[in-house]
């Protein structure tokens, strides 16, 4: 099986893609190394997202879940925790190669958004069970909660954990590397801050972790110096969201999606050769009355 369209990274970009790919009749795989779909989204599920258009204080979970069935009416392929890890090239074929076997596709749509990566483990045998590396569910819990890390992310956690009433302790292996605007979060919620070592698991009846993340690359020799509008010098690989870089581009989840439909846009013409620039507007196309039948 050769796919139109080979989506790299199941965040609001590539899920979008996905979407928009099968739309314009592309026949599109998508690719997620993690087990669930969602991307950085899933780093803030419980929070409010304001700056979508049309979406004013939306919970991430809930935007999740709208693009998840938005993608899943458009039957794309889904790919589910296989980590892409090679791509090669060749006879204007992509091999793309996961932890779990080799896709073949006319085109790529990287939307990878800052690469595949794993919350950054802990090294402590006896408490290592008991940390949890995800995003904590912010609500009020029976007993103290820990949470360990340097990172803003760590520091958020606490806060937010602290607004639900809970008795908060943030421990920390280095120097605290956050903005002042979480610093003075800390200080004004009295959250206490000690130094890892001093660390004691039984006080605690939850304990979350953010210490970063550990990052995987993709070999691919054959790319990429990205240009404007996600169009690279190899042709055939599209960029979408936060994967895209240029001069002041805003790393925000509404250019992401418009990544996504300008890459897909770019993976239509360059398979259908001559194809006019501009797709039809989805009010006048039937695939989608289709679908939901
Ligand atoms: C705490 C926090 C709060 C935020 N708040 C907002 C906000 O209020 N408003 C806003 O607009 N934006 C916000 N953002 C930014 C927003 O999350 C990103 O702009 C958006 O997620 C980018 O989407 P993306 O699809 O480009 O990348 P990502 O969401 O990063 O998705 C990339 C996906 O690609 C996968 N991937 C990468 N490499 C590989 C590989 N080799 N093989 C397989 N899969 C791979 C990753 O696992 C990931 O799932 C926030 C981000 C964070 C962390």
């Amino acid at each position: 099986m050769i796919y139109d369209v080979c989506v790299i990274g199941g965040g609001p970009a590539g899920m979008f893609s996905a979407f928009y790919s099968a739309s314009r009749r592309m026949n599109t795989v998508l690719i997620e190394g993690n087990h669930e779909l969602g991307g950085r989204l899933n780093l803030f599920l419980d929070y409010e997202i304001y700056d979508i258009p049309g979406q004013f204080g939306v919970l991430a979970r809930d935007y999740k879940r709208a693009l998840i069935e938005q993608l899943k009416v458009s039957r794309s392929n889904l790919l589910l925790g296989e980590i892409v890890e090679k791509i090669e090239n060749s006879d204007e074929l992509f091999y793309v190669t996961t932890t779990q076997q080799t896709i073949l596709a006319k085109t790529i749509i990287a939307a990878t958004g800052n690469g595949f990566s794993e919350a950054k483990r802990i090294e402590h045998a006896q408490i290592s069970k008991k940390i949890q590396y995800d995003q904590p569910a912010f609500k009020q819990y029976e007993g103290p909660i820990a949470v360990i890390g340097h990172t803003p992310m760590a520091a958020d956690w606490a806060i937010q954990l602290m607004g639900y009433g809970n008795e908060v302790t943030l421990y920390t292996q280095q120097e605290l590397k956050i903005q002042p605007i979480l610093m003075d979060g800390l200080a004004n919620n009295n959250i206490l801050i000690y130094k890892f070592s001093e660390f004691n698991d039984q006080a605690y009846e939850a304990v979350f972790c953010h210490i970063g993340s550990k990052k995987y690359t993709i070999d691919f020799k054959g790319c990429i110096a990205q240009r404007d509008n996600g169009l690279t010098n190899c042709r055939g690989y599209f960029v979408a969201g936060e994967a895209r870089y240029e001069q002041g581009k805003l790393k925000l989840i509404h250019g992401a999606t418009h990544d996504a439909m300008q890459a897909v846009n770019a993976a239509f013409q360059y398979i259908h050769e001559g194809a006019t620039y501009q797709p039809i507007v989805s009010t006048h196309d039937p695939i989608f009355k289709e679908w939901l039948k």
